[in-house]
């Protein structure tokens, strides 16, 4: 960043112009139409108006309005309502200008542009959690009117993320946690690879400034070494495209810090061990682009060629694009080293649409009206979440969240016809996606021809067939295995519908046993029946007799003088129906006094602190402290999604902690999953009691349909032996998860 202290008015000037002139540069050398005129005027409008004001670091307030617009062109792709918008983005915000002084001077479109990012400024959250989810979709319902909102407030955050150097500690933390939180997921959603990357990266620097440098350091450390690698990798590769006749770049890449630093976590690996490190990458250029990915077949021919190739990592995004529209040929080959090294073959528009998502398009079309089309296409994956938003504003914000992180996979319907689905969706997400109706009826599911349980999460590749029943009824335990958006829309609109229709029978069952008895209806002998049985209004009581928990009787009533009168209900054995449940062994669990175990140390030396409720952490877990209002730190896990929330609005009240040592045993709940057999729960037990001498607290174990639940307490020393009995037993028939819950 150019120095602003102490320099001459005059020289400042010209610094600001040097920022306009290489903004406009990029933008004459771009595919637009060239509207330099309406760019001008904003440019000396928003300089105007932001006149002597400076920000944080020092430079004229400006230069930022100039660096988003800079962004907007050049990294995102958009035209000269974007720049213009990007421009003026903060004039409404910080000066005395209005939305109608924008409208008056550059018409209605930039207007509203500038009037959505201003609505949205500020930092997408406020001070209270409902408020953030409020906010977030107010920022995705504002992106219905215009997408180019969204762009632009992605280029705002992204220079304020270069930029956050100048900024106080704390507000950098929270700044660097909403970004990761929502900025990154919604960059990948929007196709903005490399912007989501950077971002990432920032956010984790500012997180975690020490394990940041700590990998920074290791991977310049070990640049030399790969470079070398890299030159003897690629020869005999480079040999032969070069004989191919194809112009193309053959680079070498390394991942970025943080995604480094989130496999290391995730797989509890040492950076020694991370084997994708870097991959390798060629781009080449061809005249057709319907040529294009016979190219990438000829190419991956010739390297698997050189080098053995891994069978299952062979990732073909060529016949099915990623839905963010990614398109290339994976392929994992092993090096002269004996290492695997991945190579990304793409051609020359394929990478820019992978790097920039679909501000590449651009460059590829010319003619009017197609900018708009193309951001429309984009803008109708999120529209699909947005159609029956949750009454309920956090879990929409979850529901939001978890479709913006996951990746995607691709299973196939018997007839061939290819779905995309969040990675970790189960037969029931594919049945609802399919049809509300499929969804409903749905009893299980044939995964590439074996019968799987509703709850089985589907790989990418998957043939999966819906097995319905036409007595199957959605039920409320559902809810804990749809993961999709339009799953859990589904499945509550079903539910609420099958509420709905209980309550009419309910009601009609009342109307017809009061009519059966002569009795007149009134509603005092209804809110009379209601009070009888202390129920919140009439829905509940139509529903427990349409849903059979009240049978009416005859004996129930009584005609006095005064009137009919309700005596009393009664209510059926409430377990009846419900499915079977054993409960094996149940010795209460202990509480554990936790402090008096093992110590841990947070930056600000307080001791008195407690373990979250939410994510349970253990010793050797990595945590993170959070100092509520009573001044007493909580320890949560470090990809705690509480954490998260807390994170992006209280950045500055979070702690780092350390765990220092810990000797003794630590409860734990183990959650397993899979499809009922004789000897499963012996299997299950003889693993922990037997093999592993673990000590168990508490164990449940439900059936149903099939589908083998079982919920249990241990009592272990730390994580690690955790994740061992995990996989342990996951190995026994049947079992289809084993995973610590929190
Ligand atoms: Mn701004």
């Amino acid at each position: 960043m150019t120095q602003f202290n102490n320099i001459s008015p005059e020289e400042e000037d010209r610094l600001i112009e040097e920022a306009y002139q290489n903004l406009l540069n990029g933008y004459l050398s771009s595919n637009h139409r060239k509207k330099v005129e309406i760019i001008e005027k904003a440019f000396k409008f928003a300089r105007d108006a932001h006149q002597g004001i400076r920000r944080r670091s020092g430079e004229p307030y400006i230069m930022h309005p100039i660096a988003v617009a800079t962004i907007v062109n050049q990294e995102i792709g958009l035209g000269s309502t974007s720049i213009s918008a990007a421009l003026l983005h903060d004039v409404v915000e910080d000066t005395e200008y209005t939305v109608e002084d924008i409208e008056a001077q550059f018409g209605k479109k930039i207007a509203r542009i500038v009037d959505g990012l201003t609505k949205i400024s500020g930092g997408i959250f406020g001070d209270k959690a409902s408020v953030q989810a409020e906010n977030f979709r107010k920022l995705l319902l504002t992106m219905g009117e215009d997408v180019r909102v969204v762009l632009i407030k992605m280029a705002d955050r992204l220079h304020n993320m270069r930029t956050l150097s100048s900024m106080p500690p704390n507000k950098q933390y929270k700044i660097a946690g909403e970004t990761l939180y929502i900025y990154a997921p919604l960059a990948h959603r929007l196709g903005l690879y490399a912007i989501k990357t950077e971002l990432e990266d920032l956010s984790f620097k500012y997180n975690h400034p020490s394990e940041y440098q700590r990998i920074r350091s290791l991977v310049d450390d070990s640049e030399e070494r790969r470079n070398e690698l890299f030159s003897r990798f690629s020869a005999p590769i480079r040999e032969r495209l070069d004989n191919m006749g194809l112009k193309y770049d053959f680079t070498v890449r390394v991942k970025s810090c943080y995604s480094i630093w989130k496999k290391m976590q995730t797989k509890h690996i040492p950076f020694d061990e991370v084997y994708d490190l870097y991959a390798a990458r060629i781009v080449f250029d061809c005249e057709r682009e319907s040529d294009a990915k016979r190219l990438c077949w000829n190419i991956y021919n010739e390297i698997t060629e050189v080098y053995i190739k891994h069978p299952d990592r062979v990732r073909d995004w060529l016949t099915t694009p990623k839905v963010n529209q990614y398109q290339a040929l994976h392929v994992t080959v092993m090096g002269p080293d004996g290492d695997w090294v991945e190579v990304q073959i793409r051609s020359r528009k394929m990478d820019e649409i992978a790097e920039r998502g679909f501000a590449a398009h651009w460059k590829y079309k010319i003619g009017e009206g197609e900018e708009e089309e193309e951001l429309s296409k984009w803008l109708s994956t999120i529209t699909d979440i947005l159609k029956d938003p949750e009454p309920d504003a956090i879990d929409f914000l979850d529901t939001i969240k978890l479709n913006l992180y996951a990746s995607e996979i691709v299973v196939f319907t018997p007839k061939g016809e290819t779905i995309t689905l969040p990675k970790g969706a189960t037969v029931l997400d594919l049945a609802f996606t399919l049809h509300t109706d499929l969804g409903t009826h749905c009893i299980a599911g044939k995964v590439n021809h074996k019968l799987r349980p509703l709850s089985y999460k589907m790989a990418s590749g998957d043939q999966v067939e819906i097995v319905t029943s036409n007595t199957q009824k959605p039920k409320s335990e559902w809810e804990k295995f749809v993961v999709t958006a339009k799953g859990k829309t589904r499945l509550h609109a079903a539910l609420r519908h099958q509420r709905r229709l209980i309550i009419e029978e309910g009601e009609r069952r009342f109307m017809n046993f009061l009519s059966d008895h002569h009795i007149e209806f009134s509603n005092e002998l209804l809110s009379q029946a209601i009070g009888r049985q202390r129920l919140a209004g009439k829905e509940e009581l139509f529903f427990m007799i349409g849903n059979d928990e009240i049978t009416l009787n005859e004996e129930m009533i009584s005609k006095k003088e005064q009137g009919v009168r309700f005596n009393w209900w009664r209510r059926n054995n409430p377990f009846k129906g419900k499915e079977e449940h054993k409960e094996t062994t149940s010795e209460p669990s202990k509480a554990i006094d936790t402090k008096a175990v093992y110590r841990l140390t947070t930056t600000n030396g307080v001791s008195n602190y407690h373990i979250a409720d939410c994510c349970h952490p253990i010793p050797g877990d990595d945590t993170v402290g959070f100092l509520n209002d009573s001044g007493e730190v909580i320890v949560h896990k470090m990809d705690c999604p509480t954490l998260a929330r807390l994170k992006a609005s209280y950045g500055s009240r979070l702690l780092e902690t350390t765990w220092d040592e810990y000797s003794d045993k630590f409860l734990a709940s183990i959650h397993i999953e899979g499809i009922d057999q004789k000897g499963i729960l012996q299997a299950i037990v003889n693993i922990i009691s037997t093999n592993m001498s673990i000590n168990m607290r508490k164990m449940n174990v439900t059936s149903n349909q099939g589908v083998f639940n079982c919920d249990l307490d241990v009592l272990i020393s730390d994580a690690k032996v955790l994740t061992n009995l995990c996989n342990q037993i996951k190995k026994v028939k049947g079992v289809n998860t084993a995973t610590r819950m929190s």
